[in-house]
């Protein structure tokens, strides 16, 4: 396993903080027994020890070492000393039978001692489990003329040896239950963010089909989600791009090959005059479409590498529509359609080069996708913040699903019946990012078989209505 994987990771760190909490809790409650549980501990075992003194003193008749016997069995440890000094254990063993001479004479001449309340301090060790003589209660006992001093602590290990085990057996199934739960759960959390930098490498690689089959609904979920979105996306772009190299390959071979064979046509000596008119006429107009093409070519990568840019000053737009009609005449008039229109004189605020191709373009498909003796309308209008201006023509119309996706490059509809009309799907995505550089919008209506409107809506700014005035 790589050491410095996620998972490796992150199934240490956590485990390592399992072991840190498991270590500071310990260290918490050690000094909550210190500071709370000891003096009361210390309290209760010094009261038990004054009633065993006290019983032995109202019963003379009792044997001491009968009795001590005896409260051993139920779980105490003892030592009873005399006055002459002679040590007497009764019950398990101390661990530890250190005890000052100080302490025992102290506690013969009638002292009570508090071995447990003043048992050290120790960060690690839990006092309370601590089996030794100086961890234990020291009381004064008298029985008849014999004074003695009885020291006692409760035999832990007898009282709780099967809490011990069972405290233990939870404690390390604790810890081992936790560390696989950690491992599985970790690889739980990780395995998605393999899976994901897999499928990242796929993309880079340029394979764009990639289905990640994460289903969860937390933010690794929402990541697997806009990751799939952003392939599909680059997958679309990718296609687009593909098929806008085949229409573009093929727009320019067509009018290349057309030039070609026209050229060499025109090279024979017999040819007449007619003949030749034709021929340059069709050399003319392909070159036009190539010209046409590498225009828009051009427009758009400028604008994509100037973005934002927009050299903007007011002019007339009325005038401007105007010449834009006027230059369409011949067009307009070789497929017999009605021009109307009605345009309001309005000052707009733009960049007049770049809104030209705007209409140009409108127009021009206006004029493409209508029928023959079609119309076409023309309106500008306007109201306090906008300026909208619309083209209106009885033309093919578009399907609803075409009307989601003109906007985009390249697009085309209906790739068969447009490849008899000129077009490269550029012209909508000039139009529609030159507006957008206006911070205007741009709407369209349509039917399919009854004809479309565009309209456009460019914000009218102070600057615009001071020369308006
Ligand atoms: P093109 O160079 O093909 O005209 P555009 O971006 O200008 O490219 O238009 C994209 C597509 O939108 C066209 O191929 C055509 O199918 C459709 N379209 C554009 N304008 C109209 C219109 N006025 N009426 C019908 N369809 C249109």
């Amino acid at each position: 396993m790589n050491l410095r994987s996620l998972y490796t990771k992150f199934s240490l760190t956590t485990i390592a903080i399992m072991f840190i909490s498991g270590l500071l809790a310990f260290m918490y409650s050690n000094f909550y027994y210190q500071q709370k549980l000891k003096p009361q501990n210390d309290e209760k075992n010094t009261t038990i020890a004054l009633n065993i003194a006290n019983y032995i003193e109202e019963n003379p008749h009792i044997d001491i070492a009968d009795y001590l016997d005896h409260l051993s069995a139920v779980g105490y440890q003892f030592l009873l000393i005399n006055e002459q000094n002679d040590e007497r254990f009764f019950g398990a063993p101390f661990r530890n039978n250190t005890l000052s001479e100080e302490t025992k004479e102290s506690v013969l001449r009638g002292e009570v001692f508090h071995g447990m309340l003043e048992f050290p301090r120790e960060t690690f060790i839990t006092g309370f489990f601590s089996n030794e003589l100086m961890n234990s209660i020291g009381v004064p006992l008298k029985q008849g003329e014999d004074h003695y001093a009885l020291f006692m602590r409760p035999d832990i290990k007898m009282l709780f040896n099967e809490m011990h085990f069972l405290f233990a057996w939870i404690l390390l199934l604790t810890v081992i239950l936790s560390i696989i739960f950690v491992l599985i759960g970790v690889r739980y959390l990780i395995h998605p963010i393999s899976k994901l930098t897999k499928a990242t490498k796929e993309l880079s690689e340029g394979n764009f089909s990639i289905e990640l089959e994460i289903d969860r609904e937390d933010e690794i979920g929402n990541l697997a989600a806009s990751f799939t979105n952003m392939a599909r996306q680059l997958k679309k772009l990718d296609d687009m791009k593909n098929e806008f190299i085949s229409n573009v390959t093929h727009d320019l071979q067509s009018p290349l090959a057309n030039i070609k064979g026209y050229v060499s046509l025109l090279e024979k000596e017999t040819l007449s005059k007619e003949e030749k008119a034709d021929y340059i006429a069709i050399i003319n107009n392909e070159t036009n479409r190539l010209s046409n093409l590498s225009k828009q070519l051009l427009l758009l990568s400028s604008l994509e590498q100037e973005d934002g840019f927009v050299n903007k000053q007011s002019y007339n737009l009325s005038e401007q529509l105007k010449e834009v009609i006027y230059n369409h005449q011949w067009l307009i008039q070789e497929k017999a359609i009605m021009v109307s229109y009605s345009l309001k004189d309005v000052s707009v605020v733009g960049d007049p080069s770049l809104l030209y191709n705007v209409w140009d373009n409108l127009l021009t498909n206006a004029i493409k996708y209508n029928n023959v003796n079609g119309e076409i309308n023309i309106m500008v209008e306007e109201d306090t913040s906008f300026i909208h201006v619309s083209f209106t023509d009885t033309g093919v119309g578009l399907s609803a699903e075409a009307k989601e996706k003109i906007f985009d490059r390249f697009y085309r509809e209906d790739q068969a019946r447009t490849r008899s009309i000129e077009g490269s799907g550029l012209g909508l995505s000039i139009v529609e990012f030159i507006v957008q550089l206006h911070e205007g919008e741009i709407f369209v209506e349509s039917e399919k078989g009854k004809g479309s409107t565009f309209m456009i809506k460019l914000p009218v700014n102070s600057e615009n209505s001071q020369t308006s005035i």
